[in-house]
């Protein structure tokens, strides 16, 4: 089943300039972290990948750590380019990957050294079978590594050709500051900050978005969903198959209270006053904001991602609306 990209796979996709690079970004990537590792099942993986790309997602996220076991998914994902993106497709794809969460034993597995920076990207290389990736990330500040040492790694890979552009991820507004003036020295910009943000974890608002949007830095939200806790996935319970009902899944069954169920189902019933389902309408609400580059999901069907999309079909909001939808998560 050799794969034909879809002609008209550049036609309803919004690209968003990733701050004030010289990159756009579809308004929708996907994330690699949960269905794509060596417990789940390829050709699942295989077939979203390529739906995602007949659609107009040009950016996968992937880290050294995501699968399980760690590392699988950059297998799994270089496995995915060598059958299906031969050719110069490489060249249609912005691909990312991160150090810093635990990857190996001993002292230099993880964290912010320019030791574990450096050898996790060469490793990660290896396992997607990549000579580049478009974006290089510092998966989180390392508080006993001078920030001097962490951005000088992420400007030692662009410089070897290994990495394009470089990212931050989970840091705070005043480290993030800090980091963007050391990297503006080293002469290799931010491109990008990815950090959690959605309907229900806002702390980004608190300062971050600002320092983004002065430095000219994109924005890009990971789990916008909660994880699937702003869809209808939970509304009747934990289905089978659902990542809070998997041992390997990061959503517990403890983090869905009734309280968050309320607000949820006050959610969905905006959403479909809105002609929405909740999933697209917690990424319209995060699209909204032109600091916001693309919304990182992620998917464990098409169907999901075929449905996340649609989100773009709507991303305008009433002050009512937005009032009303403040109510509800204060
Ligand atoms: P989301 O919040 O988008 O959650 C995705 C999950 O929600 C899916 O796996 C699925 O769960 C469910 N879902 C998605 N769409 C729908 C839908 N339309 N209807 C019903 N359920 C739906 O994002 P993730 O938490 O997966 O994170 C996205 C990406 O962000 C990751 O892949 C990774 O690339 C990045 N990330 C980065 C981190 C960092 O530290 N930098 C940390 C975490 C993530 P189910 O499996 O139950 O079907």
């Amino acid at each position: 089943n050799a794969y034909v990209p879809a002609g008209d796979r550049y036609d309803s996709m919004q690209y968003n300039r990733c701050g004030k690079s010289g990159i756009r970004l579809p308004a929708v990537s996907l994330g690699l972290w949960h269905n794509f590792g060596s417990i789940d099942t390829f050709e699942n993986g295989r077939k979203i990948v390529r739906r995602a790309f007949d659609k107009g997602i040009t950016h996968f996220d992937l880290a050294n750590n995501y699968g399980p076991v760690p590392g699988s998914a950059e297998e799994n994902f270089g496995n995915i380019l060598k059958k299906d993106f031969t050719g110069n497709l490489r060249d249609e794809l912005i691909i990312s990957t991160k150090a810093g969460y635990h990857m190996w034993p001993g002292p230099y597995g993880e964290w912010g050294s320019r030791k574990n920076l450096l050898s996790s990207l060469d490793q990660s290389l290896k396992r997607m079978q990549l000579d580049y990736v478009d974006i290089f990330y510092s998966h989180r500040p390392d508080p006993e590594t001078p920030i001097e040492e962490t951005m000088g790694a992420l400007d030692t890979a662009v410089r070897q050709g290994k990495a394009l552009y470089v990212g931050l991820s989970n840091y705070t507004a005043e480290q993030t500051t800090a980091a963007l003036a050391v990297l503006k020295s080293l002469g290799t910009p931010c491109l990008i900050h990815q950090p959690k943000y959605s309907m229900f974890e806002r702390w980004v608002e608190n300062g971050l978005l600002d320092v983004l949007e002065n430095n000219g830095v994109g924005c890009i939200p990971f789990s916008p969903l909660a994880q699937g806790l702003l869809t209808d996935r939970y509304l009747g319970g934990i289905p089978e198959g659902s990542r809070a009902s998997k041992p390997s899944g990061f959503l517990k069954a403890e983090q869905i209270t009734q309280e968050k169920l309320d607000k949820i189902n006050q959610l969905n019933a905006i959403a479909q006053r809105r002609g929405q389902s909740l999933a697209q309408m917690a990424l319209s609400w995060l699209l909204k904001d032109r600091r916001i580059t693309t919304v990182l999901i992620g998917a464990s069907s098409v169907e999901q991602l075929d449905n996340n999309l649609g989100a773009l079909a709507n991303l305008r909001y009433t002050v009512e609306e937005l009032e009303e939808i403040e109510a509800i998560l204060k």
